[in-house]
């Protein structure tokens, strides 16, 4: 099947060519074939995924049509999909069931995308490399002794290795944009709000969102457009403007896009090998009549700090629910409180921990005023840098990473080293923007991406620039060296 592009395969359902059952067979074919190598999924329910292909067939064949119908998808495993198992790639939720959908996976399937697995996760989301979850390390289907990338490790790998031409993750600080670069794939963050967090496990609820997956933008355009809107089950998700454009996307005019191109990105720490390709990506842009803008976002060197002083204290208050007493693992201990705390101990991971400890400590009396208000304050000011820069400029370009997928164990004994990871992504997250980060070529062997920012819900716009770009170029059309 290799990687399929998910309009291409939409053309041949609605043409009658293809069938969502040959399709979902495939996906289950594949993924036999690949998984044990690289670790990206959790777990499968083939007869229910082979029923509900079955089902868009015949919805198909009644001439029924969506821009999902019948097309497999991958779902991270924060999502709930009732009565699979869900486990955020940790211990803790042991045994756990989805007892509901999240919202953005009941609008998939209502519209006929057929869910094919649970992807593999950094564990709560946490984590830049894929390498947090408990049910070990997801592998890079470019070359399997790095990381593929996190937190949304196994959905991204998935798409990159053609399990599913569609896949959500989740991205809270940069968690689907990351991994795209490292596995050359697109993915998208949108503008906060604009996809319902209910039924996506919370990490950090200011910043998290659901984040599309594919091969190009017109592809995540597919399955944004089922998705995107209001939903009274959430109440801070509202509508996306343009949304009726999604489905099928153009391309951006370029002439006289104005691109900003952020100074305070491109400084000493990127590699030589990602700077040339992004350089190359931008000339593409401009030899199209796009007009490139140096901009100043002075603010970018807080982000890091920001983001994980909010992000900790998020966590601390959110992770407070997986104690054994309702659902998950538990350790029997004699005493209320002593079970809680066995549990805890036993079944969160170090990273988890480490945050939750982080967290707390930001919140509590006395040092909230010193980090959690002042990171708070930190954020204003990294989204006024963004307000002032879209003043003059349509939309920014920047680097996705500070350089290519690294190997296993790189960064795993220096937490810092990992959190650096996330420079370029963070920045965006914090003032809730659409982000979305698509390939820009090859470095020996590796692929590197691009990541493009927008003003508040333009994701429409910012998912047609991409297209013009993808429409232009063939790196988001190169596959990993896996068999056929
Ligand atoms: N790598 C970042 C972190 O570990 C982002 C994670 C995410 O977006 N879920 O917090």
């Amino acid at each position: 099947m290799g990687l399929g592009m998910a309009v291409d395969w939409r053309e041949g359902l609605d043409a009658g060519d293809l069938s969502s059952e040959a399709l979902v067979r495939a996906s289950f074919e594949r993924m036999a074939r690949l998984d044990g190598q690289l670790n990206a999924v959790l777990s499968t329910e083939e007869g229910l995924s082979l029923s509900l292909a079955r089902q868009a067939d015949r919805r198909l064949r009644a001439g029924e049509r969506s821009s999902v119908l019948g097309l497999p998808v991958v779902l991270k495993d924060n999502l709930n999909w009732t009565g699979l198992p869900m486990s955020c790639g940790s211990r803790v939720l042991g045994g756990y069931r989805a007892p509901y959908d999240a919202t953005v996976v009941r609008r998939l399937l209502e519209a006929g995308a057929v869910p094919v697995a649970k992807a593999n996760m950094d564990e709560f989301a946490m984590g830049s490399s894929g390498e947090y979850s408990a049910f070990g390390p997801t592998r890079n289907p470019w070359d399997t002794s790095r990381v593929p990338g996190g937190s949304s490790s196994g959905s991204i790998v998935a798409v990159s290795a053609g399990y599913a031409p569609l896949a959500l993750g989740s991205d809270t600080g940069g968690s689907v944009r990351l991994p795209a670069s490292f596995c050359n794939v697109t993915a998208l963050k949108p503008t906060y709000g604009v996809l319902s967090r209910y039924g996506l496990t919370a990490m950090a609820s200011s910043l998290d969102q659901v984040g599309p997956v594919a091969a190009s933008a017109a592809d995540i355009a597919l399955a944004l457009q089922p998705m995107a809107g209001r939903d009274p089950l959430d109440s801070t998700s509202m509508d996306l403007p343009g949304r009726e454009r999604l489905f099928p996307l153009g391309p951006a005019q370029l002439k006289g896009l104005r691109i900003g191109v952020p100074v305070d990105y491109f400084g000493e720490g990127l590699e030589a090998g990602s700077r040339q390709l992004l350089e190359a990506a931008l000339q593409v842009f401009a030899d199209q009549g796009a007009e490139l803008r140096e901009v100043r976002l002075p603010h970018t060197r807080f982000a890091i700090d920001t983001y994980y002083l909010l992000c900790t204290s998020e966590v601390s208050s959110n992770l407070s629910r997986f104690d054994g007493v309702r659902f998950g693992h538990r350790v029997e201990a004699g005493t209320l409180p002593g079970m809680i705390s066995e549990s805890r101990d036993a079944g969160l991971g170090d990273e988890v921990k480490r945050r939750i400890l982080l967290g707390t400590f930001c919140l509590s009396k006395g040092y909230y005023d010193a980090f959690y208000l002042k990171a708070l304050k930190a954020r204003t000011l990294i989204t006024r840098d963004f307000d002032e820069a879209f003043a003059s400029v349509d939309l920014l370009a920047t680097p996705v990473s500070p350089g290519v997928a690294f190997p296993f164990g790189a960064r795993t004994t220096d937490p810092l080293a990992m959190y650096l990871a996330d420079a370029y992504t963070v920045p965006a997250s914090l003032a809730g923007l659409p982000c979305l980060s698509m390939p820009a070529g090859l470095t020996a062997g590796l692929p590197v991406g691009i990541q493009l920012i927008g003003p508040a819900l333009s994701d429409v716009k910012l998912l047609e620039a991409a297209h013009a770009f993808q429409s232009l170029t063939r790196h988001h059309l190169q596959t990993p060296p896996l068999p056929a």
